[in-house]
């Protein structure tokens, strides 16, 4: 079981998040450092720690996550000019919270490669 991140306390509004969307899968809120004009993060509520952890089992969750994207793009108003959908792995892929997370942002053209 993954440990209990900053984001199972959002989850159980333990601690505050600026929260734009939930169903009984999956929240969605402003990232507290964006990075982007709009940078939300979509979150499954089940606690899986890194992209190493998805499997049969919860790869539903993970295609969930990409549904409340496509959601939120078209609620916003930003699925026609494009966003960038990113999923950070461990250290070399730049993951700092170990609880899923889809990141969604959008407003500017992005760039790439991203480093
Ligand atoms: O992919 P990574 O693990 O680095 O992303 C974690 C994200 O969580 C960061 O963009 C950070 O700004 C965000 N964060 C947040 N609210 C917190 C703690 C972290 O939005 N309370």
């Amino acid at each position: 079981m993954a440990e209990d991140t900053l984001f199972s306390k959002i989850i159980r509004r333990e601690i505050p998040a600026d929260i734009v969307y939930e169903d009984e899968l999956s929240l969605a809120f402003k990232d507290i450092n964006p990075q982007a004009p709009v940078h939300l993060l979509i979150i499954p509520k089940q606690a899986i720690a890194t992209v190493n952890d998805v499997n049969e089992d919860n790869a539903h969750l993970v295609g969930h996550l990409y549904v409340v994207a496509s959601k939120l793009a078209s609620q916003y108003g930003f699925a026609k000019d494009g966003y960038r959908l990113v999923m950070n792995c461990n250290e070399d892929g730049g993951q700092t919270v170990y609880h899923l997370h889809l990141h969604l942002l959008a407003g500017k053209a992005m760039g790439w490669p991203p480093y």
